[in-house]
C-alpha cells in the first residue's frame, strides 16, 4: 500500500446507523499520517465480493448477526479458509453480549479483537484499529521478506540446477568411462562411455567391474588414502581384453556415511600395443626376427651376471654361414635374405625357450644357452649345424639350395670374465672351424 493513501476499513453491518456513526468517527482519525477510508457492506455476501476484489484491505469491523445469526463468524471462516487471507485483521462487533463467540472460535478463525457495539467510543475504536493496523503492517513486512527470500531461493535453485545439468552433461559426454559408487558399493552414476564399455543399460547397474573389486574402495572410504591410480586388465562386454588405468578418489570426508568413490578409466590398450611394437622394433632384427646385436648383448650381460652370482653354467655359440658371399653373387641378394631367414628358423626350431638367438651382423649369428654346461652346448651346436645343412631354401625357378654353417662354442664358468671375452673365445673357435674346412663345430681351446 502506497504511503499517503488512506487506510481502507471495511465495515460490515446490517445497521445503517452503525455505518453512519463509524464514518463520522473515522473522519477524525489518522494513523502514520494516513487517513481512513471507509468501505461499507450491509451483508456478509456483499462483504465477500469486496474482500475477494480487495486483498489490500487491512482491517474489517464485522457485525455478528446479519442475514443469519452467525453470518459474521461464517464470513470470518470464509476469509481464512476459502479466501486464504490470513492478513486481514478482523474486529468483531456485536450488539448483544450473548453473541460473543467462544474463545475457541476466536482462535480458530484468527479473530483479532472483539468489541460490543455499545463500547464504540472514538477512543476504543481508534485503539482497536491501530492495534489491528500494527499487526497488519507487521504481517505485511514479514510476508514481503518471505517473498524476497522465496525469490532468492528460487533463483539459487535455478543456478544450481543449471550447474548440475552442466556437470551431468559434461560427465555423460566424456570419452572416458566415469562412475560414482556410494559407500555401500552401489553404482549411483555412470556415463555413456562406461555403458558402452561394459554393455550396461542406463538403469542403475549392480554388476561388478573387473578392476573395481572393492578393495581399493575400502582404502579410500576409510581414509587410508584420498586417491589412487592403478593399471588393470579388463574385459569389456565385447570380450576384448583391454589394458586400462583406473583412477579413483573419495568424494566426501573419510569414514563419513555419505561418502562415495568416483572412478575414471583411461584405456591404454593402443598405447601398450604401440609400446610393445616399438620395443620389438628396437630389439629385433627385422629380417630374421632374431634379437639384434644390442639386445643380444644386453641379455648376455644379465645372464653372465646371474651365472657368476649363482655359479651356474652358461654357454655361447657363434655361427657363420659358409661361403655366403657366393649365394649372394650367384642367386642375388633376395635369395641371400631368404637363406638368412631359413638359417634363423632352423636354429630357433632347435632351441629351448630360454635360449636366445641373436643376429650380430651380416650372416653371423650367436646363441646364448643359459644353464648349459659344455657337453650340452656341444650337442646343441652339432644339432644346429646339421639343421642348417639339412634346410633346403627354394629358389624362384623351382630349384633349391642348401648352405652349411660353421660354429664355435665357448662356456662361461662363473669366473669374472666379461661377456665380450666369452664371445671372442667363441669367435676364435668359429675361425678355427672355418680354417679346418667349415660345416663343423669347434670348441674353444680353453674349454
Ligand atoms: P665364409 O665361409 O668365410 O664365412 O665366407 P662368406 O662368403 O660367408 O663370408 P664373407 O664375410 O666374405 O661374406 C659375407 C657376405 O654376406 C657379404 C655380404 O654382402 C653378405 N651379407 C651381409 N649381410 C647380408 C644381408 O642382410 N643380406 C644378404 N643377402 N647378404 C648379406
Ligand atoms: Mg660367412
Ligand atoms: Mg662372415
Amino acid at each position: 500500500m502506497r504511503a499517503g493513501q488512506p487506510w481502507p476499513v471495511l465495515v460490515v453491518d446490517d445497521d445503517p446507523g452503525i455505518h453512519a456513526m463509524t464514518r463520522l468517527l473515522l473522519n477524525d482519525f489518522s494513523y502514520q499520517e494516513r487517513r481512513f477510508e471507509m468501505i461499507s457492506a450491509a451483508t456478509a455476501a456483499e462483504a465477500r465480493e469486496i474482500l475477494a476484489a480487495r486483498p489490500d484491505i487491512p482491517v474489517t469491523l464485522l457485525d455478528v448477526v446479519m442475514e443469519s445469526h452467525n453470518s459474521g463468524l461464517e464470513l470470518a471462516r470464509w476469509v481464512r479458509e476459502t479466501l486464504h487471507n490470513a492478513r486481514l485483521r478482523i474486529i468483531l462487533r456485536t450488539g448483544q453480549p450473548g453473541e460473543a463467540p467462544e474463545d475457541e472460535v476466536m482462535a480458530r478463525y484468527d479473530i483479532n479483537d472483539y468489541r460490543a457495539k455499545t463500547d464504540l467510543t472514538a477512543q476504543t475504536l481508534f485503539t482497536a484499529l491501530v492495534g489491528a493496523l500494527r499487526a497488519w503492517t507487521d504481517i505485511d513486512a514479514a510476508e514481503g521478506q518471505a517473498a524476497i527470500l522465496e525469490r532468492r531461493v528460487e533463483e539459487r535453485t535455478r543456478e544450481l540446477d543449471t550447474q548440475r545439468r552442466f556437470a551431468e552433461t559434461l560427465v555423460e559426454m566424456l570419452p572416458n568411462p566415469v562412475w560414482y559408487k556410494d559407500g555401500a558399493g552401489a553404482y549411483r552414476l555412470y556415463n555413456r562411455a562406461f555403458r558402452d564399455l561394459f554393455g550396461v543399460g542406463a538403469a542403475c547397474w549392480s554388476g561388478a567391474m573387473a578392476p573395481d573389486d572393492g578393495s581399493t574402495d575400502s582404502a579410500l572410504l576409510s581414509g587410508t588414502t584420498d586417491r589412487l591410480t592403478f593399471e588393470a586388465q579388463i574385459a569389456g562386454h565385447d570380450g576384448a581384453a583391454r589394458t586400462v588405468v583406473v583412477s579413483k578418489a573419495r568424494l566426501g570426508a573419510p569414514a563419513a556415511p555419505d561418502s562415495g568413490v568416483i572412478g575414471v578409466i583411461t584405456d591404454i590398450t593402443d598405447r601398450k600395443l604401440l609400446e610393445g611394437e616399438l620395443r620389438r622394433l628396437a630389439t629385433t632384427d627385422p629380417l630374421t626376427g632374431a634379437a639384434n646385436r644390442r639386445q643380444f648383448m644386453a641379455i648376455a650381460e644379465q645372464e653372465a651376471e646371474r651365472s657368476a652370482r649363482y655359479r651356474r653354467p652358461l654357454a655361447v655359440l657363434m655361427l657363420d654361414i659358409d661361403h655366403f658371399k657366393v649365394v649372394n653373387d650367384t642367386h642375388g641378394h633376395a635369395v641371400g635374405d631368404e637363406v638368412l631367414k631359413a638359417v634363423a628358423d632352423a636354429c630357433r626350431a632347435g632351441l629351448r625357450d630360454v635360449d636366445l638367438l641373436g643376429r650380430l651382423g651380416g650372416e653371423e649369428f650367436a646363441v646364448l644357452l643359459p644353464e648349459t654346461p659344455l657337453p650340452g652346448a656341444i650337442d646343441v651346436a652339432e644339432r644346429l649345424c646339421q639343421a642348417v645343412a639339412r634346410r633346403a631354401v627354394p629358389l624362384p625357378g623351382g630349384a633349391q639350395i642348401r648352405v652349411t654353417a660353421s660354429l664355435g662354442v665357448a662356456t662361461y664358468r662363473g669366473d669374472a670374465a666379461q661377456v665380450d671375452q666369452l664371445l671372442a673365445r667363441a669367435d676364435a673357435a668359429l675361425y678355427r672351424a672355418k680354417a679346418e674346412g667349415r660345416d663343423r663345430v669347434i670348441v674353444d681351446s680353453f674349454d
